[in-house]
């Protein structure tokens, strides 16, 4: 998947974060996409599904917390239960994997 710079309109290999070009950033709005699906060691509150599906997705981790507290509250328990299975199912980051995301503080 080719990406075009928003400014100058150079082509760009996929995955580049800057325009060859002119030096634009181009990959500001998905920071982090494209990561594997893991429960992250940094930056978790309880489990580190909400932020393991937010990197691997390029959502905002904090807009998925705030869904999932919601849906907690009204989705009659799907969402606690989608929630216990990506506990279960999502694996944990590996050990010696550095947490480069920043931990939402
Ligand atoms: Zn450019």
């Amino acid at each position: 998947m080719a990406i075009y710079c928003h400014r100058c309109g150079t082509g760009l290999p996929s995955g580049a974060r800057f325009c060859s070009n002119c030096g634009t950033v181009v990959a500001a709005t998905v920071p982090m996409a494209g990561r594997p699906l893991v429960r992250p060691r940094v930056g978790r509150q309880i489990a580190g599904v909400c932020i393991g599906l937010a990197q691997a997705n390029g959502w905002d981790v904090a807009v998925v917390r705030i869904l999932t507290v919601v849906g907690f509250f009204f989705s009659c328990g799907l969402v606690a239960i989608a929630y216990l299975a990506g506990w279960i199912g999502i694996p944990e980051e590996p050990f010696g994997t550095p947490g480069t995301y920043p931990p939402n503080i």
